[in-house]
């Protein structure tokens, strides 16, 4: 699996005021996207692309446009929501999926609620947006459904990881010829024993949407 983590001002900038917890829920769900769309110019460097021909003002022009299928966006239901706007923005033919995913608080597994899925992702390029990659347990259980269903290039846009999240993730598909890519504005230290990130951001559900 591959993991970027991106390093650059901006981005910096922007956690810094999403970890904050005095930043509002308005605040936290404008910077968010902003974030995603950072993250997500560089998690689209692969898009596959063909060749077009346009006609400028002054003449003939050689082009490219995004290929066919087009990539589909999956936001994990419910705090990837609060990052689908920053996605469509860069990439506003995209299609989108939803997921719906929970975690027992308890025993941190993930199960699946809704699922809003085509059922062929062959050639599809996935990514899939989940802010918070904690134990890494919604995200396997999220990309193994989209590989039951043909995908063989999923990329995970997340705007904290875990250590322990992104080798859950990269031991799940060591052995798998499909490509696995996490993308990131920072890796923090740890999980704490409630399977929050430290220091984190929170419950980012909560803070995009309130704790209902
Ligand atoms: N989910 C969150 O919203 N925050 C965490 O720190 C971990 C999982």
């Amino acid at each position: 699996m591959e993991t970027l983590v991106i390093d650059h001002p901006l981005v910096a900038h922007k956690l810094t005021r999403l970890r904050d917890e005095d930043t509002s829920s308005a605040t936290f769900r404008l910077l968010a996207e902003e974030l995603v769309t950072l993250l997500a110019y560089e998690a689209t460097d692969g898009l596959i692309v063909e060749p077009v021909q346009v006609t400028t003002p002054v003449g003939p022009a050689s082009g490219v446009t995004l290929a066919e299928p087009k990539p589909l966006v999956v936001p994990i239901l419910r705090a990837g929501l609060g990052m689908l706007n920053g996605m469509v923005k860069l990439m506003p033919t995209a299609e989108v999926g939803f997921l719906g995913m929970v975690r027992d608080e308890t025993s941190l597994i993930a199960s699946t609620y809704a699922d809003r899925i085509p059922l062929d992702l062959s050639n599809r390029q996935v990514f899939v947006l989940d802010p918070m990659l904690a134990t890494g347990g919604t995200l396997v259980a999220a990309i193994d459904l989209l590989l039951e269903r043909g995908a063989r290039d999923v990329t995970a846009i997340c705007l904290l990881a875990a250590p322990e999240g992104i080798e859950r993730v990269a031991s799940a598909y060591a052995e798998r010829e499909v490509r696995v890519r996490v993308v990131t504005a920072c890796i923090d230290t740890c999980l704490n024993d409630r399977g929050y990130i430290v220091p984190g951001l929170g419950d980012a559900g909560d803070r995009l949407y309130g704790s209902v």
